[in-house]
């Protein structure tokens, strides 16, 4: 419902094939695929999660936070997302200025057009949209080039505060989870400050195991995991077949772990 290419039936289906028994569907600030997926993965016997990740703001850098076994009926959870969702046309429009400077028109149409969801456009409609064109040679290409943290049309955008996303989660009966920490830009000491400010507000867990991660940060992570007192998330970050790694393709979490989904709110 967000930024996948794989509607959420035909996920469940590829979930099957590829033998998953646990499924958390997480798309970002959205939960409109969750009834869809829940039917589905009844359908084949998964045990489904229900989920959402949530573009945060903290120190200035954006951070997606997972919540699992959240109730989507929620209303506070609910408002909040509208609001994280409402400043995306104007920062698609933002967006779209810079790649106008840069003398590549058509994005912002572009990539409103690949949104499933005119109320959801993301970085990743826009890297499809310069795929498309055959202005970049891969999404990733995009990101590297033009849309990463960091690159010229990454532009600045206020999203959730970190202990409002933790407490929409919590609140509707969820755990919070760190999504990817590998993937920001974080030095040694933000990195620390990040993970016990967020243990200290009630967050969860942090992904160790994702297709965001190289396999060496596997173990890093899962040490950090267990300093900091935080149960271990394993996540395939699945968004297209095209653009990710497959569902249930990732190695199981590090022995020292402990899995999430052995919190009692997710049993
Ligand atoms: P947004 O919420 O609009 O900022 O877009 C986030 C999406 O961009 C996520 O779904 C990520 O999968 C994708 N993304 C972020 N950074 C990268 C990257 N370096 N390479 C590929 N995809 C990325
Ligand atoms: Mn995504």
């Amino acid at each position: 419902m967000s930024d996948g290419t794989v509607a959420p039936t035909a996920l469940l289906a590829r979930a099957a094939r590829r033998g998953v028994g646990v499924l958390a569907l997480t798309d970002h600030d959205d939960t409109g695929g969750l009834a869809e997926a829940a039917a589905a993965a009844r359908e084949h016997g998964i045990r489904f999660i229900n989920g959402v990740e949530i573009s945060v703001t903290w120190q200035a850098q954006t951070i997606h936070i997972v919540g699992l076994g959240i109730d989507p009926g929620n209303s506070v959870l609910q408002a909040g997302l509208a609001a994280t969702r409402a400043g995306r046309t104007d920062r698609a429009k933002r967006m779209a200025a810079v790649f106008d400077t840069l003398g590549i028109g058509g994005t912002f149409e572009g990539a409103l057009r690949l949104a499933g969801n005119p109320r959801m456009i993301s970085r990743t409609h826009f890297a499809r949209y310069l795929c498309e064109t055959g202005q970049v040679k891969s999404t990733k290409d995009a990101f590297r080039r033009w849309l990463g943290t960091g690159r010229p049309c990454d532009v600045a955008q206020e999203w959730a505060g970190l202990s409002d996303a933790v407490s929409w989660i919590n609140g509707s009966g969820g755990v919070a989870v760190i999504a990817h920490p590998g993937r920001y830009k974080l030095d040694r000491p933000q990195l620390r400050a990040l993970l016990s400010e967020f243990r200290d507000i009630s967050g969860a867990a942090i992904e160790v195991v994702t297709g965001s991660h190289q396999a060496h940060e596997y173990s890093l992570f899962a040490r950090h995991a267990v300093e900091f007192g935080l149960a271990a998330s394993c996540g395939s970050d699945f968004h297209s077949p095209q653009e990710s790694r497959d569902l249930g393709g990732l190695p199981p979490l590090p022995a020292v772990c402990e899995p999430v989904w052995r919190r009692p709110a997710l049993a």
